[in-house]
């Protein structure tokens, strides 16, 4: 870990991963061990990063994917962790255990596949006492994401006890994270994936039946039988409309991703008839006092068994091969970037 007495060598040089773009179009992404903090982007304060993390939107930015990376060169990586350097801000100071996900931060502003962020004070949280950076970005974007669900479907009026609650991409980050979250406050899982091979691991993370992802995404009408009292939805499509169609009277669906399909069509049934309620979960401008207590309740709450089963940690020289790997649905669970 970098020390805030290390801060006149450390500000010196800096390595990052750097997008650029060709007057083609065409990206390409460099690791770069020349760069100095003063290249940095604006912001008060300048972090050490520690950690970062792998997200499906990471996938798509380092493969120059349009819609993520609005302006080059960039630095991509949606998720930080690391420690305080230097400060100009009241609320953080030299040695403060940090982290970042979201505000555009890898997208817009230079981000975590770095040694050095600096960003602005209002995008950074305090890491929870105890939390360090590689648990942070265990969780990440994705963990953070799963925990803005559950609450949003608790905040609509879910108990453990009503039903089944559904995740779908249940071998992903966000997936893996809710499935185990879930668990772990005493509601019933239904774990849908595309890869019946993870059930064993679904199962490990608490889900008490796994089924195959088209067990939802080929329902074709408008209602069908109601079985689940909730949902988590990583998927988007006609996965997210299925589950629609077969969610119990008064119950809801979180709207988190898009690893099938931006559309959705389906129809007002599910709506007006059961009373269903379609939740919209965005991680990237959630506000601080509701990031705070969605970073406290996952420190609290995330099971040791996420922590072993569905986690791996790799270089950011192995970022390439793993953009491929999550893109095509290959990646389980959640991965840790060391820089
Ligand atoms: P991952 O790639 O880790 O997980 C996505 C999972 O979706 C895959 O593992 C796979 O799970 C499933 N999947 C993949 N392809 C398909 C398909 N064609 N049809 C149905 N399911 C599919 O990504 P993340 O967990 O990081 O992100 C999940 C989604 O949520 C992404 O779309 C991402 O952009 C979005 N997201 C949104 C956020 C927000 O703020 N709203 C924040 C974070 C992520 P399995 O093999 O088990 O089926």
């Amino acid at each position: 870990m970098t020390q805030p007495s290390d801060v006149q060598a450390s500000a010196a040089q800096m390595r990052a991963l750097v997008l650029t773009q060709s007057e083609d179009k065409k990206v390409t992404a460099t690791f770069r061990g020349d760069l100095s903090v003063a290249d940095l982007p604006e912001g008060e304060v300048l972090v050490a990063v520690e950690a970062s993390s792998l997200n499906y939107k990471d996938g798509l930015a380092v493969l120059g994917r349009p819609g993520v990376v609005r302006k080059y060169p960039m630095v991509p990586g949606i998720d930080l962790a690391g420690s305080v350097l230097e400060s100009s801000d009241v609320r953080f100071r030299a040695g403060d255990p940090v982290l970042l996900t979201g505000w555009g931060v890898g997208e817009g502003h230079w981000g975590g596949y770095a040694s050095h962020a600096r960003v602005k004070a209002d995008w950074l949280t305090h890491r929870p006492q105890g939390m360090d950076a590689k648990k942070a970005m265990a969780l990440g974007t994705a963990g953070f994401t799963a925990m803005l669900a559950l609450m949003a479907l608790e905040d609509h009026g879910l108990t453990p006890g009503m039903g089944e609650v559904v995740v779908t991409g249940a071998s992903g980050g966000v997936g893996s994270v809710a499935v185990a979250l879930l668990a772990q406050a005493g509601y019933t899982v239904v774990a849908s994936t595309g890869r019946t091979e993870e059930e064993a691991y679904l199962k490990g993370l608490g889900a008490g039946e796994v089924i195959p992802r088209s067990l939802l995404s080929d329902l074709k009408r408008p209602l069908e039988k109601e079985r689940f009292a909730a949902g988590i939805d990583s998927a988007g499509g006609s996965t997210l409309a299925g589950l629609l169609a077969c969610t119990r009277r008064g119950g809801a669906v979180a709207a988190c991703g898009l690893a099938q399909s931006t559309e959705l069509y389906t129809s007002v049934m599910p709506f007006i008839l059961r009373g269903v309620a379609l939740l919209g979960i965005d991680s990237v401008m959630c506000p601080p006092e509701r990031r705070e207590a969605a970073w406290a309740r996952l420190n609290r709450d995330v099971p040791q068994t996420l922590l072993q089963q569905g986690v791996h940690e790799h270089p950011l020289s192995e970022i390439q091969a793993l953009a491929e790997q999550i893109l095509a649905g290959q990646v389980r669970g959640r991965t840790v970037i060391v820089p």
